[in-house]
């Protein structure tokens, strides 16, 4: 999880569908917004270029239309993570990524071939978000739960060695553009950013250079 920046103007579909008596959350206009805002990405696992993408409620609207048509309140998700999220125990409890830089507050990591996500602070929004993106990679509670937890894992192992194998070649041959893509796995609009950005953080006597793409 990364920090997003949010549109300030909520998308105009919101307030006319809100004086409605079932109106709907997510028209194109808000869709198209959240696509843009959130770099196409699930703002829990950051895969991208999502199959099945969700407009989620941050906090569970529960037929409130103040929750349920509030634009800050909207934010994008895949299925899966908007399913395994979907616990009482995560209601009103995960950090707002608009508003609040969860890198800050947020250790990412890939430890012995597990997502391992720790909270830096004793907060409550820290632990349970911490737990929330842990449960997203390593819930495998179902079979179809195993499949999906099991693809992601792939997909983040395969950002993760596209960097461990960019920083080897950059370390051998200092070509510029190594260093581009470098860059680019940094930036907070590339998927699984969290994870890359804090592989850097961690290692950056080995990377010093880096440190600035990584700043908090
Ligand atoms: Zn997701």
């Amino acid at each position: 999880m990364v920090k997003v920046e949010r549109t300030p103007t909520p998308p105009p579909s919101l307030a006319v569908e809100k004086s409605k008596a079932n109106g709907s959350y997510n028209l194109p206009d808000v869709v198209e917004a959240l696509k843009r805002d959130f770099h196409e990405k699930c703002y829990l696992c950051e895969n991208n270029a999502l199959q099945a993408p969700e407009v989620e409620h941050l906090n569970p609207h529960g037929g409130d239309p103040d929750r349920k048509f509030d634009w800050n309140n909207l934010f994008l998700s895949c299925s899966h993570c908007n399913s395994v999220k979907n616990q009482a125990k995560y209601h009103d409890k995960i950090l707002d990524c608009c508003n609040i830089d969860p890198e800050a507050v947020l250790n990412q990591q890939i430890v012995n071939n597990h997502v391992s996500v720790t909270p830096l602070n004793s907060e409550e929004k820290s632990l349970m978000t911490a737990e929330l993106i842990t449960e997203c990679f390593e819930k495998r509670n179902t079979g179809i739960r195993t499949y999906e937890c099991q693809t992601l894992m792939n997909e983040l192992n395969t950002t993760m060695n596209t960097l461990y194998k960019t920083l080897e070649q950059y370390e051998k041959r200092r070509l510029p553009r190594y260093f581009k893509a470098l860059r680019g796995m940094l930036s907070r609009t590339y998927k699984f950013s969290g994870f890359t950005r804090t592989y850097i953080r961690s290692h950056l006597a080995e990377y010093p250079y880096l440190a600035e793409y990584v700043e908090i």
